[in-house]
């Protein structure tokens, strides 16, 4: 059991929903989001505007370089330096300078140029179009800078800090340096969004949906519990530097334990890896395989497709990782916050009910062909035996497709996500076309409690401890005892410890997370017999609510 920690006095206590677990404290810094333009203003003398205009775009191309240069990670240093060359470049600064001439002031000449460039850039394509997004921070920072806002991004205070924020983007979460951010804090966001995801990969204790985070000020000393949602505002240097020292030394006691996941009586439980790429096997944590490759994490962002050759080096490089082992890679899982511009997908009104996920091949099933193409490939460069499978399958008729496919390369362990409740209660005859279910709880929540996975307001039915969802992974779990095939959960519900031993309780056989949750969950395994572990599931099936269900089960801790 964590050491408990003394009640600290707190000047304000938040609540949230926590959604990454662990400690910490330290100060707060808020992630200030871009500035809104303001209504345009008379240029009365244009030369001091076009100066006031430079000196924003310098002001911002001074602090990329700066931030290139102390980059440690050289992929993060090369796109700092590369933005750094953006926002000097003397086109930019004409075109600015033309804008001002033109009547503009400088905020507005700015933004007018920098969505001039954008243009180009996204017209010259290839490598000069991917540049373009980064176009957008740029004219950010610098209209900040040109208006005397706080500059909008991640702050840099100079020392670790708790970033709180309206709501993070995937693409700000990936980028943050967990040396630096002791903690995550958001206002907006749900429990299986990709940015708590990426948060969770980065070992950062978060919590989500916490109204007043981003009213606390600059420097205020507070803890955040990614356990229990709670957040403490201006508790003070001594209380924070106590919870801090406290979570540390946990942490260190979980990184301990190594070892294949079983329970305290013997009963085993794969521990598997989600990841995004190769780079997120480096933390160097003892797991059995991986359980979830999300290909399209590779992929997010391009305008142009990826070759064969990038997808099937990106493929043989985790499967030379893990010789041998389980490695599940899955199919591209394109829509609502995960878009792959290749694509073309069309804008839709419910993305999240619309063409995503599998349901990309029944428009473009070359698209599906030539990654399986790629992965049969890496299979074989690597003399791996990989396992493959499909996101958002609906239908046994989908399961079969996507068989025929996979097998028709060669590929043996093919497997289908269960994410739709239409694909739970046919568990059974899912398995009699596939191999192996994954279930994607993060998915199987939002479609089963009609609730968007990014809603903050709704993240209470979002809960992976929500009995209907643990009733829809029992049937799966039993379908798969039934016919002695394999079924995982693969979703963010795997990560959580306590709930770990409902899950295995139900009859999953293998459970699949981020790195950084490994030590926690196999703990919690070793705690809990098997009798145990079903006990508590059955304790979490009879609750009436999640809060229910997880009081019954840490009663029993
Ligand atoms: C899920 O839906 O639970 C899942 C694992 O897939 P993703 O989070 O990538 O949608
Ligand atoms: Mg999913």
């Amino acid at each position: 059991m964590p050491e408990p920690v003394a009640a600290v006095p707190t000047a304000e206590m938040l609540r949230g929903l926590g959604i990454s677990p662990g400690r910490a404290a330290g100060r707060v810094y808020r992630m200030a989001g871009p500035p809104l333009l303001p209504s345009p203003v008379p240029v009365t003398d244009p030369v001091a505007e076009v100066a006031r205009a430079v000196l924003g775009l310098e002001t911002v191309a001074e602090e990329l370089a700066q931030r290139a240069a102390k980059a440690a990670d050289p992929a993060a240093r090369d796109i700092l330096e590369a933005q750094a060359m953006i926002a000097a470049d003397p086109m930019l600064r004409e075109s600015v300078d033309e804008q001002v001439r033109a009547g503009l002031d400088a905020a507005h000449a700015i933004d007018t140029a920098c969505a001039h460039h954008r243009q180009m850039l996204l017209s010259a394509g290839g490598y000069f179009a991917e540049r373009a997004s980064d176009l957008d921070d740029i004219r950010n920072r610098a209209v900040a800078a040109a208006l005397g806002l706080p500059m909008p991004g991640v702050p840099s205070p100079g020392h670790p800090f708790i970033l709180t924020a309206e709501d993070l983007a995937p693409a700000d979460t990936v980028n943050l340096d967990p040396g630096v951010v002791l903690a995550l804090v958001t206002e907006k966001g749900g429990p299986t969004s990709h940015t708590a995801i990426l948060a969770r990969a980065l070992g950062l204790p978060a919590v989500v949906a916490c109204h007043g985070a981003t009213g606390i000020a600059d420097g205020t000393w507070a803890s955040v519990d990614g356990d229990t949602g709670e957040v403490g505002a201006g508790i003070g240097e001594e209380a924070a530097g106590e919870i801090q020292r406290r979570a540390l030394a946990e942490r260190d006691r979980l990184g301990e334990a190594s070892g294949p996941g079983r329970t305290a009586d013997g009963h085993p439980v794969k521990l598997l890896l989600n990841i995004g790429s190769v780079a997120d096997l480096q933390a160097g944590v003892a797991a059995e395989g991986v359980g979830l490759f999300r290909t399209e994490f590779l992929f997010l962002d391009r305008r142009t497709a990826p070759t064969h050759e990038e997808q099937t080096s990106a493929y043989a490089a985790v499967l030379r990782a893990f010789p041998g082992a389980q490695v599940v890679l899955r199919t591209l899982d394109a829509g609502t916050d995960k878009p792959l511009p290749f694509l073309g997908l069309a804008d839709e009104i419910n993305p999240a009910l619309g063409v995503r996920g599998l349901r990309v091949a029944r428009r473009q099933p070359d698209v599906l062909d030539a990654q399986l193409d790629a992965i049969a490939e890496a299979a074989a460069a690597s003399d791996a035996s990989p396992w493959v499978m499909a996101p958002m399958v609906t239908t046994p008729g989908e399961a079969a497709d996507f068989a025929r496919r996979a097998r028709s390369r060669g590929l043996a362990n093919v497997g289908a996500m269960v994410e739709v409740p239409a694909a739970a209660l046919h568990a059974r005859r899912l398995l009699d076309e596939v191999d192996f279910l994954s279930i994607g709880t993060n998915d199987l929540s939002q479609y089963t409690f009609a609730a968007d996975r990014q809603h903050g307001d709704l993240a209470d039915l979002l809960d992976s401890w929500q009995p209907a969802l643990l009733y829809l992974i029992a049937q799966c779990a039993e379908a798969g005892r039934a016919v002695g095939k394999p079924v995982g959960v693969c979703g963010e519900a795997a990560a959580d410890p306590l709930l770990a031993t409902v899950l295995v309780g139900l009859g999953v056989t293998s459970l699949s997370m981020s790195a950084r949750s490994v030590p926690a969950v196999r703990d919690a395994l070793a705690r809990h017999s098997i009798a145990q572990c079903r006990h508590n599931a059955e304790l979490a099936l009879a609750a009436r609510d999640p809060d229910e269900a997880r009081r019954a089960v840490r009663e029993g801790w």
